[in-house]
């Protein structure tokens, strides 16, 4: 089975670039050239991840990404923002808004299919999760990104829910700072954002989840751990 892309954009040069060379992976594409679009052809279509620009005619990119997660048939397709330079709030206010990653125009084409790849990989991993997981006071509940302890909700950022849910993924491993960092932020953000940000999202996170934190194990030197004591 081959993943289909939904390409989000206005401009059809790039739309025929990406068309392009996604095809040229075997992936399948389809394309919307605005807002409005791109929300029908996300229900209708069901993309397995959708490439949206942020400066779109009408409504723009980051109202699409707002809509999308509101969208009950669309919220769970990852997406991956395009872009441009000095549009650095605008990529974290769409980060935070729950879109996966982002590129910066212009972009490499194998660059972008390399995270494209990654990105489908990291749902693959989330897929394998069950819906709901409790240990002791602990309730993740994923389908409604919600988490409780003793019964009461825990507020966490898109951030902090991700870093959770990465490390109850791969229960029982070690995760190193460096691979969270890859699978969270994205590979190369390593320039704007330092492995102590993993360690600064686990402090709050921990902190959080209250007597619950006793799961995430700190491995030293290396990185961090999800463990249930048996
Ligand atoms: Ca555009």
């Amino acid at each position: 089975m081959k993943e289909k892309i939904l390409i989000v954009e206005d401009e059809r040069d790039i739309i025929k670039m990406l068309e392009y060379n996604l095809k040229k992976e075997g992936f399948k594409v389809i394309s919307a050239g605005d807002g409005e679009d791109a929300l029908d052809l996300a229900v209708r279509g069901q993309p397995d991840l959708i490439l949206l620009d942020l400066m779109l005619p009408g409504m723009d990119g980051l109202e699409v990404c707002k809509a999308l997660k509101k969208e009950s048939k669309a919220a769970a397709i990852p997406i991956i923002m395009l872009t441009a330079k000095g549009q650095e709030s605008d990529k974290v206010v769409g980060l935070e808004l729950g879109a996966d990653d982002y590129m910066t125009k212009p972009f490499s084409v194998r660059e972008l299919i390399a995270r494209i790849k990654a990105v489908l990989r990291r749902v693959a991993e989330k897929e394998k999760l069950p819906e709901i997981f409790q240990a002791g006071d602990l309730k993740i509940d994923f389908a409604k990104i919600s988490v409780t302890v003793k019964d009461k909700p825990v507020e966490l950022t898109a951030k902090e829910f991700e870093l959770l849910r990465t490390l109850l993924a791969a229960k029982g491993r070690v995760l190193s700072r460096d691979y969270l960092l890859d699978t969270i932020w994205g590979f190369d953000h390593a320039m704007e954002i330092q492995t102590r940000t993993v360690d600064v999202h686990i402090r709050t996170l921990r902190k959080k989840l209250k007597n619950a934190s006793k799961y995430i194990l700190t491995v030293k030197n290396y990185g961090y751990r999800f463990e249930v004591e048996g």
